[in-house]
């Protein structure tokens, strides 16, 4: 099997594996107990948030455990409840749809912008006058109840799914000048269910989870130990492996080589990526072919046993053209044929060869029984 789909979910790492088997063995107990057991769970737990708070630039406090970023982003979002809530037309539906509900008309505002967006890869930019220069807002505008009050000067909080861009690229929150980051583990190598919130220190911060004391109130729950300690065991290969320079370089050579073979052998290509330096992250590649369908090439490429996704996994099976690419280039056709590349750190130029060797014929294939001009 040729697997490109790494930004829908990666496999576990052995090193994760073995983390969490350890895991289960030693830190079973409740990490909110306050038997022995229980503090080396505990233990296990601040060691993960320690090691994430470093990677991202912030202190292990503003650091909240998560099932996921798709909690992550409900919980940012639903504590704006009623308030100015805007976002980047690119977010994911969890920031979309949350935003939806949620929004209202009071300040303080929220403005929610991905730095790497997951269908394409390429990176975003907060909109002036929030910008990356704009001065963090003051902290809390909440009543004792949780209820925002009218600020002195209307600030905008600033949030960033990250989900994408952990792992790949080195992240400093502060310098980003964020006030909310969300994570997943799973895009990294670590299991899935788990995920963590930036949350700047003083920032509002209405918890999504009540009915537990876990993680300072901020988060109810039983603490998913095994799982953070995978996370952790994630985290340490990244910092540890030269990960963001083999994305870098290995890994941009792939994606590159694969774009330009399919700009030159596929005929009605067109990339929805730009490539060029600092414009996208390394590893995703999304193209769309004329007149031939992205579901249908998925399908084709699947039974020559290479996986590939088109728009986000999330949204799979919605026959809607993704909101990402309609939102990029307006055009349905483009996004009805889209498929999204996304490579991991043991791809090879074996695997862009074995895509080059079916892709083309699949394309063709289809465009010949298309009634759209080709
Ligand atoms: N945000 C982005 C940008 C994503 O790519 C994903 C995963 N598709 C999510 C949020 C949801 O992540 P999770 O599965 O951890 O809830």
């Amino acid at each position: 099997m040729v697997y490109l789909d790494f930004a829908a979910t990666t496999p576990l790492l052995p090193e994760v594996v073995q983390a969490m088997r350890e895991a289960e063995q030693k830190f079973f107990a409740n990490a909110s107990a306050l038997h022995t057991p229980g503090h080396l769970a505990f233990n296990e737990i601040e060691k993960c948030r320690e090691l994430l708070a470093e990677m991202v630039g912030c202190s292990s406090p503003e650091i909240i455990f998560t099932s996921g970023a798709t909690e992550s982003n409900n919980t940012v979002i639903r504590t704006f409840e009623g308030c100015k809530i805007e976002t980047s037309p690119l977010e994911h539906h969890s920031i979309i749809e949350a935003a939806r509900v949620y929004r209202g008309d009071k300040e303080p505002g929220l403005y929610s912008c991905m730095l790497a967006n997951n269908e394409t890869g390429e990176f975003l930019k907060f909109p002036d006058p929030a910008g990356p220069a704009a001065p963090s807002p003051p902290p809390p505008h909440f009543d004792s109840a949780g209820v925002p009050l009218q600020a002195h000067h209307p600030p905008v909080y600033r949030h960033s799914d990250l989900t994408q861009t952990l792992g790949k690229i080195p992240i400093n929150v502060k310098e980003l000048g964020l006030d909310y980051a969300t994570f997943s583990a799973h895009k990294i190598g670590g299991p899935v269910g788990v995920g963590a919130l930036y949350v700047r220190e003083g920032a509002p911060f209405k918890p999504l989870m009540i009915g537990g004391l876990q993680e300072k109130g901020r988060r109810g729950g039983t603490y998913n130990t095994v799982g953070i300690a995978g996370f952790r065991a994630a985290l340490e290969f990244v910092k540890n492996r030269d990960v963001f320079e083999i994305y870098d370089t290995k890994v941009r050579e792939l994606r590159d080589t694969l774009a330009s073979r399919i700009l030159e052998e596929v005929p009605g290509s067109s990339l929805n990526t730009d490539i060029s330096k600092d414009k996208s992250l390394p590893n995703i590649l999304n193209v769309s072919f004329r007149a031939a369908e992205g579901e249908s090439i998925q399908l084709y490429l699947d039974a020559e046993g290479i996986i590939v996704s088109t728009g986000s996994a999330c949204a799979a099976g919605d026959i809607k053209p993704s909101h990402v690419l309609m939102a990029k280039t307006g055009d349905a056709e483009i996004a009805h044929s889209s498929i999204r590349f996304s490579f991991g750190l043991d791809n090879t130029m074996e695997d862009v060869n074995k895509v080059m060797e079916v892709l083309p014929k699949i394309v063709e294939r289809l465009q010949q029984i298309s009634t759209i001009s080709k």
